[in-house]
């Protein structure tokens, strides 16, 4: 997927405030943070979305998730929590198709009634 801004990320085209990286996974900061801490985990590998993930990328999703609470602790959010987050599609208010998962922290979030992170 060479257009999508994600993968150029992930290749160093596009500059990113880095706060993750393993053989598998990318986290950096969210452009347009709603949170004090807002964090992107992404896999490298490109993966539209949730519709998309398939059983062969078990380990690369299981390494996305295992890196929320790494980050959460480096960025001295785990012990107040956290909020994880994955839009899917239209309605769940996805805009870029590489599969994220959103780490909010840093504040009392409010109730899960939120349009979007
Ligand atoms: P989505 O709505 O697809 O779940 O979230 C996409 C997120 O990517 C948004 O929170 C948006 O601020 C963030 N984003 C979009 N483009 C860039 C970018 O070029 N760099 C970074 N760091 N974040 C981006
Ligand atoms: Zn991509």
């Amino acid at each position: 997927m060479t257009d999508c801004i994600f993968c150029k990320i992930v290749r160093g085209e596009i500059p990113s405030r880095q706060v993750f990286e393993n053989e598998h996974v990318l986290a950096f900061h969210d452009i347009q943070p709603a949170a004090p801490v807002h964090v992107l985990i992404i896999p490298k590998k490109h993966i539209a979305s949730a519709n998309e993930m398939q059983p062969e990328d078990r380990e690369v999703l299981g390494e996305v998730l295992l890196a929320a609470p790494a980050i959460a602790r480096e960025l001295g959010v785990a012990e107040g929590g956290y909020r994880l987050i994955n839009n899917c599609g239209p309605d769940g208010g996805q805009v870029v198709y590489h599969l994220h998962v959103h780490l909010l922290g840093g504040e009392k979030l409010g109730g899960l009634n939120v349009k979007h992170p």
